[in-house]
């Protein structure tokens, strides 16, 4: 499996660097964004480092999409929020940071004004980690 060694969420993937994983699969990891948008905001990769949506194989999209939709169903069984954005990013224009491949899983709460290129904010690591443990239990 092609990994960089110099890529930040190839590092998660690895446990090199840590993360507050919800689940993982052979092709998949998902795991909570620590610089949350909105609370329960969580990240889906592939865990072979690809770094957007043309470079991606479309085996490795179509396991990344269906990741994304049961950590969706576990955030919204834990949350209950009132949507949920899935939210991609392609190139520093549209606000992409890490170039590996990744799909936001966004809570949306009515009226929450997010703006699309939100910036980036470090969460409350142990609120967070709470927060993963109660996803977990749904997914
Ligand atoms: P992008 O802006 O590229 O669409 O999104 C990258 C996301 O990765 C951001 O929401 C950012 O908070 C998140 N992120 C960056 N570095 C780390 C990290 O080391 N750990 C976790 N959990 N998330 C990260
Ligand atoms: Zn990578």
């Amino acid at each position: 499996m092609h990994r960089d060694p110099d890529c930040i969420f190839c590092k998660i993937v690895s446990g090199e660097v840590p993360s507050f994983k919800l689940f993982e699969d052979e092709a998949t990891f998902a795991f909570m964004d620590i610089n949350p948008a909105n609370e329960g905001h969580a990240l889906v990769i592939p865990k072979e480092h690809t770094p957007d949506l043309y470079a991606a194989p479309d085996e490795v999209l179509a396991r990344t999409v269906v990741t994304a939709k049961r950590v969706a169903t576990a955030l919204t069984r834990t949350l209950n929020p009132d949507g949920l954005n899935l939210i991609q990013c392609n190139g520093a224009a549209a606000a992409q940071s890490v170039m590996h491949f990744h799909i936001h899983v966004l809570p949306r709460i009515t009226d929450d004004a997010l703006a699309m290129n939100w910036g980036l904010k470090l969460g409350d690591i142990d609120a967070i980690g709470r927060l993963a443990e109660r996803i977990r239990v749904w997914i």
